[in-house]
């Protein structure tokens, strides 16, 4: 892991960009020589804050706009999916499926469709009202590309053209034009975390790649970044493979370059990580990272304040911002907080169009919102501190485990299983031994790491069972690729999981909406909640009985909250003191509420306070959905999850998903769980939320948007909301909503007659926070006591002891009991972990037992603290007693649950008047009555000690009587007479902090007594000299021993206690040594110097001897017993015994860890003497070098002054490179600017292009019509042409029957008649020509309208899919022109045809006229051959007549 500095400042030139000022924690990656780091343009990097891992989207973004980047960190809901995104997400997982699995086509068909048609994405389909037949229909356009990207580059690479790769050879980069193959795909959605970086992300496609190139070929592991967008190449699109360049180098060689594949074509394009590119790509990392972590700065003036800092200025670019995600928060913050700064600057053309988009908001609200802004981003710090993944790399795993927020050393074992899609069960055994006390619970969400460099979150997911060698966890990632050897550690991963959402709401908060206006006006401007006057307007009769029958089983508050509820038209508070029914209340609401037909919304902080509520009204059959993942959900209400359903249903299409939402009027998730896409289309009549009072604003808002009214459910007295910053709770952030709206008297409920606590429990809460409010239920509950039926045996097995202060303890009639534990003494220890109390804890654990001993049940006992590491502490301790049915939890967690009896643990027992100021004591409910008088517990230990050093003293005197006046060190009196005035000396010490831990020693007063008494100077000195001597109290007790020598022990002693204002700097005001008995003592201490003591201090072992006082030895017969008083004052001395056994074990305990240190210590030591030695050495070598490094010196500083010359140099060109390669950013800024305009403008080109094909289709339609007409008229003139020529056929034939008559005359006519005959075969064919085009025209006209079919189908489709087919407009649009040309030469074609036709029928008519006259003339032949028959008859007659004249 890399170094971590502070910074100084920023050098010269690159404060613009390098962004760090003094205090910033920078990581540096380099060379450093002499302790100077190089960082230039050819090598190293500046990594500010490197713990804040920035993804490669967020630093892409930045190139565009920084504020962009900046504000999505913040306001991470408003990048919530599109199509477009949903199908890019779908994309992605088809062909990352089908290339790992080397699928054929019809597999990733099938692929497909299983992936279109399961049930992964049918809620973000549900969330965008979007069908499957649709996302299938555009996912199978890019199916040819996916093949034809496997057939370029996995199976036939030798077909593919040459592509362009910078790679390095032998330290130069060059340009090598390969082929690429695509040999294994090592991995799919690979997380990287790079704290060196300060980077993280997923890599779409890890692969192995050949590069064929001229000089041979290459394997590299490069990442792939798929896109199923336009095929752009776009700087962001570029900078994304850069990065993931860069990520990789925490796993592997440095690839140099990566790929971009375009989804929708399958293009690939190379892109490499060039120098360069990724350090400017660092560059505006760091430029993010500034501001996410300066976003709040003190105000120079008053008391330090802070205040929110200005974000990256708002672009000149209104195009870009309208269609920006963030635009809502970026105006927002701009009119909140920015107007308000001086020196922040706008760009004039959008100054408007930000007031514009906030005037709907007042000036109030714009408060609340840079209020809100501020506290949340201060919390956000102080949670970064404390949490944050950082400590996965930052702390070892060994270090975290003692803090119970890790489990390492731990393998994979068995199989992992896919328990649904996305979902791998996953088994991690310890490699050897038990897992140590871990806080890692069941449903806790944790991060999987490799404990080896460089395999940081490997992966996420939920603890799903722990037990003491084995851990199985619910991963989003299958890690069964990874080596068998693996060591892995389970990481608690507390991370920034819901830290977005305050942000989320309050953004929510002010928008331009009507749930919101309502919201903001209620919240903000505290409008008053209106109520509808009469129950019968809300209450449906059918639903009256039910809502009656409901009502029965509740009591007279209940009642009235049920009432309120229903009469509210705007919100509801229902204040539900302890044990006041509040789940009861909630459950009939909900039930009374569906029972009138409204739509529930129920919540609450914790999902255990939801399953509470849910867990009832399972019981009463009330129908409801739960929300969540079935891991946080209580195993009985599982079934009821939408997991579960979906599942037991086999749900697999979006229609049966939303009938799943639709099927229950109740839906019920915690705060968090709102951003599930129900709430998009869902509005709900009611919405309840439990546990109000201790819910954070913002974050119980979010819940409100999605209904019309709503309850809050809480009591203010109990658990504000947790803020971690001082400076925010100062500001109001732990001002629950409850607590905000609760100045509207008129919306409160509150519930009073409670069910938990007896009248003495009950009058404690009454006394100290309730004001007298809160009444006992029944008599029942005011009575009742806890059940202890073995508790007169356990008195007996007890014995003396239970006559203690055991006996209130264990009394059923004092159900509340305090113990200080300030004497024992219990001291608190402070860990990295937390604070613990492991004294109070073996109290705890102590009192568990004897409870269970006395027969209460283990379930019926609940240990609570304030401190999770406490509740490690009793945990561990009760895994060694092998007790786990007693539960042992924080306070929140016991909210609404009853237990016989409860012992809190308050663990504080600190002198350090910084910490805060608790009360040591131990707290028992149900036990031992609150507010007992109490004998002074310090004077009976006075007492006690003063008739121990009476009786050892009278002792000593007695044997030195008896058996001569010389006691030697082994005789046992002489022992505890040592050990007795050790405790007496001890009684009251003040503690002191030392070194290794608290000091609690006699040798500091004793030191005292040569100040005062200068002949105790030479006994004093020898106790320092005394060889052997480590620790204070074995100085001590060679000092007491000397003491006794010389028969001067009363008379130091005496010295010591006169003078008891300096005294008092070591004692407690009430210590022995400050009291009375302490002169009756010392009194009798005179006695002793009649006694010879022949003691040997020097080889005996002072430091570790155990200092048990041996009761035996003032029991020894009947005499001492003699009398009432001594009687009394025996069982003073048993039950002080009891005390002083504990105390000693504690004390063994103490010096065996105090043992171990010194044995530590020792080992330290003698190793600080070797290096001592070798430093000494390494010193004479130094300071050799020293020499030749100052003869060295002038040389180098020569050499320097050449270098500082060439490095100006240097500086100079690096300035010049980054103008250069600002002016290229700038220039393809540009450019992909003019590519957009260019695009805009091709687009409109090609609508307007459309509107006038469509006019053009318009007027051809008419003129088909028009054609259709003509035609038809033709056909009509046609006919009645038939129909004349028909006459006329009938018409020769007469005639030519009449002229065959008149043979010779008529000859000339019959010419004529074939001639006519000829013309009508002529007019025969002319007509079957006519017939024949007739019947093209048709056809024509059919392909003509098959073609408008087709030309409008495309319309369709391009109108579609106009957005992402730029690039093929051109060619469509060149097929348009070409299908218009033709088109356009059909027309003309028809419309020659038309002509033609036309001219035909003028030639017809021009015939027909002939016809006639023909007809005419026929007439007028007729006429002539009548005239002629006439005259030819006249003839005959006047031959006739002739002939008959002849004849005569
Ligand atoms: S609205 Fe404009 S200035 Fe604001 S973040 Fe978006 S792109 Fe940047």
């Amino acid at each position: 892991m890399g170094e971590r500095w502070e910074a100084l400042g920023a050098a010269g030139d690159n404060r613009e960009s390098v962004p760090v000022v003094p205090g910033d924690i920078v990581h540096l990656e380099g060379e450093c020589s002499s302790g100077t780091w190089v960082i230039n343009a050819q090598c190293g990097y500046l990594v500010l804050y490197p713990d804040l891992l920035l993804s490669g989207t967020t630093i892409s973004n930045s190139i565009r706009c920084m504020r962009r980047a900046v504000l999505s960190e913040r306001f991470r809901g408003s990048e919530s999916g599109s199509r477009q995104m949903l199908i890019g997400t779908i994309l992605h997982d088809i062909f990352q499926q089908s290339v790992t699995n080397n699928l054929t086509q019809e597999k990733v068909q099938e692929l497909a469709n299983k992936i279109v048609y399961g049930q992964k994405y049918l809620k973000e389909m549900y969330h965008l009202n979007l069908k499957q037949a649709q996302i299938m229909q555009e996912v199978e356009e890019y199916l040819p590309s996916f093949f034809k990207w496997a057939e370029d580059f996995m199976h036939n690479p030798a077909n593919q053209n040459k592509m362009q790769l910078k790679l390095s050879n032998g330290g130069k980069t060059e340009d090598v034009s390969s082929k690429i193959e695509i040999v294994d795909i090592l991995d799919i959605e690979e997380n990287i975390w790079s704290p060196r970086f300060g980077l993280k992300g997923k890599i779409d496609v890890t692969a192995r790649v050949k590069i064929h190139c001229q000089s041979g070929v290459q394997s590299r592991i490069m990442p792939l970044e798929l896109k199923s967008g336009k095929e752009s190449n776009s700087i962001e699109h570029r900078s994304q493979v850069i990065l993931y360049t860069l990520l990789n180098l925490e796993r592997r060689v440095d690839p140099e370059a990566g790929f971009l594949l375009y989804l929708k074509t399958g293009t690939m394009y190379p892109v490499s990580g060039a120098r360069m590119d990724r350090r400017e790509l660092m560059k505006l990392r760091n430029h993010v990272a500034f501001y996410l972590t300066h976003s709040t700065y003190k105000s120079d003036v008053g008391r330090q304040k802070s205040q929110l800092a200005a974000l990256p200025p708002v672009i000149d670019d209104s195009q870009a911002c309208k269609h920006c995600s963030q635009m809502h928060n970026c105006f927002l913050y701009s009119r909140a907080v920015e107007q308000k700064m001086a020196g922040v600057a706008f760009p004039p053309a959008m100054v408007p169009v930000i007031d514009r988009e906030t005037q709907h908001l007042k000036p109030s609200h714009l408060e609340y919102f840079s209020l809100w802004y501020l506290m949340l981003t201060l919390e956000l710090q102080s949670g970064e501190h404390k949490k944050g993944y950082k400590n996965i790399w930052m702390i070892p795993a060994l270090e975290r485990e003692k803090a119970g927020d890790c489990v390492g050393n731990m393998i994979r074992v068995d199989e992992v299983h896919e328990i649904s899609e996305g979902q791998y069960l996953h088994f991690f055994q310890r490699r050897n031994g038990a897992i140590p006390g871990t806080n890692l619970l069941v449903g806790d969400r944790v991060v999987v790491s490799g404990e080896e460099k460089g395999l940081l979150g490997l992966a996420t997911g939920y603890v799903r069972e722990v037990s003491a060698t084995k851990v199985s966890c619910l991963l989003g990632r299958n890690l069964s690729n990874l080596s068998e050897n693996t060591i892995f550690r389970l990481d608690h991963g507390e991370g920034d999981v819901g830290s977005g959402i305050p942000f989320e709401n309050l953004s929510k908060l002010m928008k331009d909406s009507p749930v919101s206006e309502r919201l903001r006006n209620l919240i903000i401007d505290f409008q008053k909640p209106h109520f509808i006057q009469h129950l019968s307007s809300v209450l449906p009769p059918k639903a009256k009985e039910t809502v009656a029958n409901i009502l029965k089983g509740l009591n007279k508050p209940q009642k009235q909250a049920m009432k309120q509820v229903l009469l509210s038209k705007d919100y509801t508070l229902i204040v539900g003191m302890p044990g006041t029914g509040k789940t009861t209340t909630i459950c009939a609401l909900v039930r009374i509420l569906s029972a009138c037909g409204f739509s529930v919304l129920l919540t609450s902080f914790t999902h255990t306070a939801v399953d509470n509520v849910l867990l009832k009204l399972a019981k009463f059959k009330v129908g409801f959905l739960r929300l969540g993942r079935a891991q946080k959900v209580h195993p009985d209400i599982q079934k009821y999850t939408e997991e579960e359903i979906c599942r037991s249903r086999s749900i697999k299409s979006v229609t049966d998903l939303e009938e799943v939402y639709n099927s229950q009027p109740v839906v019920a998730t915690s705060c968090m769980g709102v951003n599930h896409p129900i709430f998009v289309q869902k509005q709900f009549d009611f919405c309840i939320v439990d546990e109000a009072s201790q819910i954070s604003q913002l974050i119980c808002l979010g819940p409100l948007f999605c209904s019309k009214r709503f309850v809050l459910v809480g009591d203010h007295q109990q658990l504000p909301p947790l803020v971690l910053n001082a400076e925010a709770r100062d500001l109001g952030m732990s001002e629950s909503l409850f607590k905000r709206l609760e100045q509207n008297q008129n919306a409160v409920v509150q519930l009073t007659v409670q069910y938990r606590m007896n009248s003495k429990i009950m009058s404690l809460s009454n006394m100290l926070v309730y004001e007298g409010k809160l009444e006992c239920g029944s008599e029942k509950v005011s009575n009742a006591t806890v059940n202890l039926p073995n508790l007169k045996k356990l008195k007996l097995d007890l014995g003396d002891a239970s006559k203690t202060w055991l006996k209130e303890v264990l009394d059923p009639d004092t159900p509340v009991c305090f113990l200080n534990t300030e004497k024992v003494p219990a001291p608190e220890h402070a860990e990295k972990g937390g604070i613990s109390n492991v004294t109070e804890a073996k109290i705890v654990l102590f009192l568990t037992s004897l409870f269970i001993k006395a027969g209460c049940k283990p379930s019926d006992i609940g240990i609570i603290s304030p401190y999770r590491h406490q509740l490690k502490t009793i945990t561990d301790l009760m895994a060694k007693w092998k007790e786990s049915r007693v539960e042992v939890n924080t306070v929140d967690k016991y909210q609404g649950r009853d237990k016989s009896i409860i012992i809190v643990s308050f663990v504080r027992n600190s002198i350090d008047e910084n910490t805060q100021a608790v009360t040591p004591f131990v707290l028992f409910f149900a036990v031992s009555e609150a507010g007992r008088a109490v004998k002074d517990p310090t004077a009976v230990e006075r007492a006690n000690l003063l008739n121990m050093a009476k009786l050892s003293i009278k002792g000593l005197i007695e044997s030195a009587l008896s058996f001569g006046r010389t006691l030697d060190s082994d005789y046992p009196p002489l022992q505890q007479f040592f050990v007795v005035m050790e405790h007496c000396l001890k009684h009251g010490l003040k503690v002191r902090k030392s070194f290794l831990s608290y000091n609690k020693t006699i040798w500091g007063p004793l030191e005292l007594v040569e100040k005062l008494y200068p002949e105790a100077e030479e006994i004093a000195a020898s106790v320092r000299d005394l060889p052997g001597l480590k620790t204070p109290l074995g100085r001590a007790r060679a000092w007491l021993r000397l003491a006794l020598m010389q028969k001067k022990m009363a008379d130091y002693l005496r010295c010591l206690i006169i003078q008891r204002d300096l005294l008092s700097e070591f004692y407690e005001y009430h210590a022995l040594m400050m009291e009375e008995e302490g002169a009756v003592i010392v009194g009798l201490l005179v006695g002793l110097n009649v006694i010879d003591a022949n003691l040997c201090v020097k080889g005996e072992d002072l430091d570790s001897q155990v200092g048990v006082i041996d009761f035996s030895v003032y029991l020894k017969s009947d005499d001492d017993i003699g009398g009432k008083e001594r009687n009394v004052q025996i069982a003073a001395i048993l039950d002080q015994k009891n005390y002083v056994e504990e105390l000693n074990r504690q004390l063994n305990s103490t010096v065996s860890s105090l043992h171990a240190r010194v044995d530590s210590l020792e080992k330290s030591n003698t190793k600080l003497i070797e290096e001592l030695a070798i430093a000494k050495n390494n010193i004479i070598k130094l300071q050799e070098e020293n020499h030749q490094l100052r003869s060295e010196n002038t040389l180098i500083l020569m050499k320097t002054q050449h270098h500082l010359e060439a490095t100006k140099v240097d500086v100079e060109a690096e300035l010049q490179t980054y103008k250069h390669s600002r002016q290229g950013l700038d220039e393809m800024y540009t450019e992909a600017r003019r590519q957009l305009r260019e695009e805009a403008q091709l687009r409109q080109d090609m609508e307007n292009e459309l509107v006038v094909q469509v006019s053009m289709k318009h007027e051809i339609e008419l003129a088909m019509k028009l054609l259709e007409k003509d035609i038809h008229e033709k056909q009509d003139t046609l006919i009645g042409l038939r129909q004349q020529l028909d006459e006329v056929k009938a018409i020769n034939m007469e005639m030519y029957q009449k002229l065959q008559v008149s043979e010779d005359a008529m000859k000339e006519k019959n010419e004529i008649i074939s001639r006519l005959e000829d013309k009508t075969n002529q007019i025969n064919a002319t007509m079957k020509q006519l017939e024949q085009r007739l019947q093209q025209a048709e056809k024509a006209q059919m392909d003509a309208e098959a073609e408008d079919e087709k030309l409008k189908q495309e319309y369709v489709n391009k109108s579609e899919s106009l957005q992402n087919e730029f690039s093929q407009k051109e060619k469509q649009l060149l097929q348009l022109e070409t299908d218009l040309k033709i088109e356009k030469e059909w027309r003309q074609t028809l419309e020659d045809d038309l002509q033609k036709e036309k001219e035909i029928v003028s030639h017809l008519r021009t015939e027909t006229q002939e016809i006639v006259n023909l007809k005419k003339e026929f007439l007028k032949l007729q006429e002539k051959n009548k005239q002629l028959k006439s005259v030819c008859e006249d003839q005959e007659a006047a031959l006739q007549e002739l002939a008959s004249k002849l004849s005569e």
